[in-house]
C-alpha cells in the first residue's frame, strides 16, 4: 500500500508499506478524509519524536471500515467510523486509573505516527476497536468528523483540566484550531468572559464567533499586562494553554488569581526546564495549580463530541478553511499546516 510518511527529521514522501495485520481485537480502515496536525509539523520538522524513518503520518481522520478482528463486536466491513488520534489500550492499569492515555507508559496512548504508523495510508490500523472507534453520525460531514479526532478533544481537555466554573474569566492563549476549541468549550461550560490570545486574523473571528469577549494579541506587547488590564488588576480564574512557547507558563502564572488553574495542551519542544515565577506563584503558597495533559482518546469521548455537534452547542466544522480532494494532495495540506498562511485554520483533505 501506499502511505505519506517521515523519511527522516525534515523529511517527508510516499513510501510503499505492506497493509497493516489485523488482530482479534482490531480493525483495518481506509481513509475517507484526513487533516494535517499542528503535531504531524512537530514530528517531521522540530524532530518531537526523535529521528523516524519510514513512519507513516497523520493522526487526524474519518475512515471506513474494511477488516475486523474475531473479537471485534459492535464495528463491521463497511462502517464510516470516527479515529479518535489517541487509541488506548482499554485493558491495561493505566485505563484502570483514569489515564488510558497513558497505557502503556507515558503518553503511549498515543499510537498512530508514533508508535506505528499513522493514517495516511491506503489502509491503517485500530487497535482494540471497540474501545476506540465510534460510528460517524447520519448527517455529519467528513470535515467535522476530522475535527473530532484530536482538535476537539485536545481543546476540551484544556478546559476540562482547568476546570471551569459558571461566572470564570478565563484566558485561552493561543486560537489554532485547539485553542479555539477551547474557547467553544469554555463558553458552553459558563465562563463570563473570555480572553483569546492570537494574531492570525481568521482565527481571530472564528475565536470572536465561538464566544471570546477579548482579542489579546501577543504581538502588541505583554499579554499579562493585557489581561491585568483587563480585569482591574486582579487576574483571570482560569488559563488554558493552547499555543506559545516555555515563557507561557510564566506568563500564564503572573495573569492568573490566587488559587486560580492553569491547564496546558501545547507541546513544549525546547529547553530541559520551564519557569514559574517565584514571587507570582505565591512563594510557593499561591494556590495556582498547573496541569498538562494529552487527549483523552476512545469511543465514548467520540460519541459525546459527536452528540455535542449534533445539538449544535459546538461548530468544529467552522476551522476548517481549506478543503483538498484526492489522496495525492496530503502532501499540499501537510506543508500549508508547517507554513500556517493568514488565513488558515485547518485543511482537510477528502478522498
Ligand atoms: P497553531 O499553531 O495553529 O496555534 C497556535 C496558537 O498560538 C496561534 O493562535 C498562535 O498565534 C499562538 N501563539 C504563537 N506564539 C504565541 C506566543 N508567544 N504567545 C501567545 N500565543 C502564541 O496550533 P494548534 O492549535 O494546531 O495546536 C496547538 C498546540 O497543541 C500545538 O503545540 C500542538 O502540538 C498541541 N497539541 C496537543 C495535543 C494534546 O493532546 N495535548 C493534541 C494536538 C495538538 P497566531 O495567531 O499568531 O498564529
Ligand atoms: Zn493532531
Amino acid at each position: 500500500m501506499k502511505g505519506y510518511a517521515m523519511l527522516g527529521i525534515g523529511k517527508t514522501g510516499w513510501i510503499e508499506k505492506e497493509r497493516p495485520k489485523c488482530g482479534p481485537l482490531d480493525a483495518i480502515c481506509k481513509p475517507l478524509a484526513l487533516a494535517p496536525c499542528t503535531s504531524d509539523v512537530h514530528t517531521v520538522w522540530a524532530g518531537a519524536i526523535g529521528d523516524r524513518h519510514d513512519l507513516i503520518l497523520g493522526h487526524e481522520g474519518v475512515g471506513e471500515v474494511v477488516e475486523v478482528g474475531a473479537l471485534v463486536k459492535d464495528f463491521k466491513p463497511g462502517d464510516k467510523v470516527l479515529v479518535p488520534a489517541i487509541t488506548p489500550d482499554w485493558n491495561s492499569v493505566e485505563a484502570q486509573a483514569g489515564f488510558a492515555q497513558h497505557s502503556g507508559g507515558m503518553l503511549s496512548g498515543w499510537k498512530f505516527s508514533n508508535i506505528k504508523d499513522g493514517v495516511f495510508g491506503d489502509f491503517f490500523h485500530v487497535n482494540d476497536a471497540d474501545g476506540n472507534l465510534a460510528l460517524l453520525p447520519a448527517g455529519m460531514d467528513l470535515a467535522t468528523g476530522c475535527m473530532l479526532s484530536d482538535m476537539v478533544p485536545t481543546g476540551m481537555l484544556g478546559v476540562e483540566m482547568a476546570d471551569i466554573h459558571f461566572g470564570d474569566k478565563v484566558c485561552v492563549v493561543g486560537i489554532g484550531p485547539v485553542g479555539l476549541m477551547a474557547v467553544s468549550g469554555a463558553a458552553i461550560r459558563g465562563a463570563s468572559e473570555i480572553f483569546a490570545v492570537g494574531s492570525r486574523p481568521t482565527c481571530v473571528q472564528v475565536a470572536k464567533e465561538f464566544g471570546a469577549t477579548e482579542i489579546i494579541n501577543y504581538k502588541n506587547g505583554d499579554i499579562v499586562k493585557q489581561v491585568l488590564d483587563l480585569t482591574g488588576g486582579k487576574g483571570v480564574d482560569r488559563v488554558v494553554i493552547a499555543g506559545g512557547d516555555n515563557d507561557t507558563f510564566d506568563e500564564a502564572v503572573r495573569m492568573v488569581k490566587p488559587a486560580g488553574k492553569i491547564s496546558n495542551v501545547n507541546y513544549l519542544g525546547e529547553g530541559d526546564f520551564i519557569k514559574i515565577p517565584r514571587a507570582e506563584w505565591g512563594v510557593g503558597m499561591g494556590h495556582k495549580q498547573i496541569i498538562g495533559g494529552l487527549m483523552m482518546g476512545g469511543r465514548l469521548r467520540m460519541e459525546q463530541y459527536a452528540a455535542l455537534c449534533k445539538a449544535k452547542r459546538i461548530n468544529p466544522g467552522r476551522m476548517v478553511t481549506h478543503t483538498f480532494k484526492g489522496f495525492d494532495k496530503v502532501e499540499e495540506a501537510l506543508l500549508m499546516m508547517k507554513d500556517k498562511t493568514p488565513d488558515l485554520i485547518k485543511p482537510v483533505i477528502l478522498l
